[in-house]
């Protein structure tokens, strides 16, 4: 295989699962008829090359930085919005090295403005190392007041979750969030069940983001069984994201009224806790921006950013086509 595409990579856990789940199978294996091009490695679909003051961070929202720790996932996501780096191209390496987790603490200790630090990637659990280090160092220092770990390890990975490291890392700061990345119920399995029930007693508050994809997750149903599920368990829903558009991925990706009818729907089946934010993540605007529902007219053609500037629908083609 052309070594710039974005490779096909799956766990024994999760070939296993695939086995009894079309949905898995649609999420992570390789199809030729729609993947057959190289990874765009110069891309910059959510402008967050261009807003990297130093080597693995992202900052582009007020008060709060991403630190990607590692280019790297236990396993690819055929719709990943990071897959130009994602185990391809950029960084071959894939973690964070020690010296420029130093380098990414002392970039926060020296702004008091910044007060939550976000561990993101690939995924920061195949870091754990530099996953402690920048925790463990964050700890001191007194502006950060919450950290947060994005992560969808536990899901592709269950057996390999250090529960001994997570207790280290909950105990880093008073609030500790814990993200799980997860798209479909049948990722719900009893060793992922025993994994989230360890994570709570480990006192991290857990919460979980989610991608509307084509063919795996659209319907009314499926959404509901997840949500509540991860409501009951203790997890948080927290955001629905449309899913981003690149060639590979046009596949998965959803027409945004099609998701607003979904949500509006589910907004009456669901607990208030069970319902995440329904959100679009955009290249320049400041902040996740979220979608209304069918209970409002609104015109999606009119989008502001958070200072009351309009957005270019230019960058963006997410309207409904009809
Ligand atoms: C999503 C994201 C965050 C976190 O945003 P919240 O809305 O607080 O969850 C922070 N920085 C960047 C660059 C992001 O993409
Ligand atoms: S786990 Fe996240 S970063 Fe990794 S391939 Fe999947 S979507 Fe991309």
């Amino acid at each position: 295989m052309d070594e710039t595409r974005f490779a096909e990579k799956t766990t024994t856990y999760l070939r296993d699962l695939a086995e009894r789940s079309e949905a898995i199978r649609k999420m992570y294996f390789f199809d030729p008829e729609f993947e057959d091009v190289p990874a765009d490695i110069g891309r910059d679909l959510l402008n967050e090359k261009v807003n990297s003051p130093l080597f693995g961070t992202v900052r582009k929202f007020d008060g709060r930085l991403l630190v990607l720790l590692s280019y790297t996932c236990a396993a690819n996501c055929r719709y990943c919005e990071r897959q130009d780096r994602v185990g391809v191209g950029l960084d071959r390496v894939g973690r964070l090295a020690p010296r420029q987790v130093d380098a990414v603490v002392d970039y926060v200790a020296n702004d008091p403005s910044l007060y939550e630090v976000i561990a993101s990637g690939g995924d920061p659990l195949i870091n754990p190392k530099g996953l402690e280090r920048l925790f463990t160092s964050l700890s001191r220092v007194e502006h950060v007041k919450v950290l947060r770990i994005h992560t969808r390890f536990p899901l592709q990975s269950p057996e390999r979750v250090d529960m001994a490291l997570m207790e280290r890392l909950a105990a880093t700061k008073s609030t500790v969030y814990f993200s799980l990345h997860i798209d479909h119920p049948d990722e719900l399995t009893p060793q992922v069940l025993a994994v989230i029930r360890d994570l709570r007693r480990c006192g991290f508050i857990l919460i979980s983001q989610s991608v509307f994809l084509k063919g795996v997750n659209d319907d009314i149903d499926t959404l509901q069984r997840m949500f509540t599920e991860l409501f009951q368990l203790g997890v948080r829903p927290y955001y629905i994201y449309h899913c981003q558009r690149i060639q590979t991925t046009e596949r998965f990706e959803m027409d945004l009224a099609e998701e607003v009818r979904i949500m509006s729907a589910l907004r009456e089946r669901l607990s208030g806790l069970a319902f995440p934010q329904h959100v679009i993540d955009l290249p320049s605007a400041r902040g996740k921006v979220l979608v209304p529902s069918h209970h409002w007219d609104w015109d999606p053609a009119k989008v502001r950013d958070f200072d009351d500037s309009s957005l270019s629908t230019a960058t963006w083609q997410i309207l409904p086509t009809s």
